[in-house]
């Protein structure tokens, strides 16, 4: 913890790098010991465990960020306490968030697939710009950026290039949409050589995660 932080603070001195601790499988408590550090934003990718920690901790005014894949039948429970959503990949989504009166205006990335596996979450960089012209219009959310997570045996530089250019050209559909979330515990150097301005980082701070219960 004290190498990443220690690594990290010379980049977020150079430019202002929101890090996100991702938390998920565990306990709220180590939230809240994190919080009492100085952490803000956390990341968490499974609903209801974060909602359950989200609601436990409402009185620290934390940050929270949903990092995984969202799915339709919950996605507006999500909504509900997630402050911002980075998982946004399909039109289908976008349509059932706009169904609920739930906190309006969620701040939201779209989730840019960059493997060949349709399977994987994310929207195809084909399909981006209709993706992000209909988040932008969208009266429940608004589109901050792009978000993507590096492919398995791929050089995460060139991975995070092609998220740069892709960024690029969502920022032309609406400019206000600057923020690029990449970069883990394992890539995050070459995603902030590569204008990551929100990097996710769960075990390079927490340890290892808790067996998957
Ligand atoms: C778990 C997770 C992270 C954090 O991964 P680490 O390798 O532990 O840093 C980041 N992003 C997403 C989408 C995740 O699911």
């Amino acid at each position: 913890m004290a190498a990443f932080l220690e690594q990290f603070e010379d980049a977020r001195r150079a430019r202002g790098v929101t890090l996100i601790v991702v938390t998920k499988r565990h306990p709220a408590a180590l939230v809240r010991e994190l919080a009492e550090a100085g952490h803000r934003d956390f990341g968490e990718s499974r609903h209801p465990e974060s909602r359950d920690k989200a609601e436990e901790l409402a009185d620290l005014g934390l940050t929270w960020h949903f990092v995984g894949q969202l799915q339709r039948n919950k996605a507006r429970q999500v909504a509900r306490y997630a402050d911002v959503l980075h998982s946004i990949d399909s039109t289908e989504l976008v349509e059932v968030l706009e169904g609920g009166d739930e906190r309006p205006q969620r701040d939201a990335l779209v989730q840019i697939n960059l493997t060949d596996d349709p399977g994987r979450g994310g929207v195809a960089p084909a399909d981006l710009d209709a993706l992000a012209e209909r988040v932008a219009a969208s009266p429940a959310l608004r589109l901050r950026g792009v978000m993507a997570v590096a492919p398995l045996g791929e050089d995460p530089g060139r991975a995070f290039e092609r998220l740069a250019r892709h960024a690029e050209r969502v920022r032309t559909i609406d400019p206000d949409a600057q923020w690029i979330s990449a970069g883990m515990s394992a890539d995050w150097r070459e995603a902030l050589e590569h204008g990551a301005t929100h990097l996710r980082i769960g075990t390079a701070i927490t340890g290892n995660r808790p067996a998957d219960g």
